[in-house]
């Protein structure tokens, strides 16, 4: 093997080793992405179920409300009955005309009051009957909800499992990789993926480099076709590969003639 052979081979070695590390720093990205996005997910799925306990939680505290105003109801139809059984003792005594009017109308007075009271007790009983049947139904609601949130916990949290052991061994066959790489080079592709939103190399399309857009000279663009050598691109200084496009769909419309 001569000089040249082997000069070229070695480049495209460490453009071989260049563009693999690009695929795995891309993998370890999108899991770090991942990671990152999980404990908002389960976050964000709890405090959706806390509000459907809270809803829970404001119907048993009305209940709670409604069943201290019949409470106090009572005590209040009791405190009634008592003055009217009162007001009935005082009868035999009765001397006067004007004073057994004057019982007559207590006890008429009292009478309403009581009948007030019932009302009133009648309506908080309804309230309360409708408030608590609607308990089963948002009870039901609740333990089926809390029943997905257990199993979307489990699955992300699976997810986020799987995602770390992901991330450890990418990590490590990184690492491996970066070894067999031109130190010199390394040091460029990590500054470069710094400096450019994590991507240091990119594809050729044509004559154009796809990180930015900008066309290359011919020459540079049949090297890294043919790749025969490592180039940078002159405007966004990432390192030029060459990734055939996917062939694409035939067009329905078009490909079948009339
Ligand atoms: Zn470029």
């Amino acid at each position: 093997m001569n000089e040249a052979d082997e000069k070229r081979e070695k480049e495209q070695a460490q453009l071989k080793f260049l563009v693999g590390l690009q695929q795995k720093d891309n993998e370890i990205n999108d899991l770090k992405k991942s990671l990152e996005i999980i404990p908002g997910q389960i976050a964000a799925a709890q405090k959706e179920l806390e509000g459907k306990k809270s809803k829970m939680n404001a119907l048993q505290a009305e209940i709670d409300s409604l069943k201290k105003q019949r409470g106090q109801l009572e005590q209040d139809a009791k405190t009634e009955a008592d003055h009217m059984a009162k007001t009935k003792t005082k009868l035999p005594t009765v001397k006067t005309n004007k004073e057994y009017t004057a019982i007559l109308n207590e006890t008429e007075a009292i009478k309403v009051k009581i009948s007030e009271i019932e009302d009133k007790e009648l309506e908080i009983m309804e309230l309360l009957d409708a408030k608590e049947q609607e308990i089963p139904g948002l009870e039901a609601e609740f333990k089926s909800e809390e029943d997905l949130f257990k199993q979307y916990k489990q699955k992300k949290e699976a997810e986020q499992a799987r995602a770390q052991k992901e991330l450890a061994e990418a990590e490590a066959q990184r690492a491996a990789l970066a070894k067999d790489i031109d130190p010199k080079l390394a040091s460029q592709y990590d500054r470069v993926r710094k400096a450019r939103e994590n991507v240091a190399v990119v594809s050729i399309k044509g004559e154009t480099c796809q990180g930015c857009h900008q066309n290359m000279q011919p020459q540079v663009a049949l090297e890294v076709r043919m790749g025969l050598k490592v180039h940078k691109c002159q405007s966004c200084d990432r390192f030029l590969c060459f990734t055939p496009e996917p062939e694409s769909e035939p067009q329905t419309e078009s490909a079948v003639p009339k």
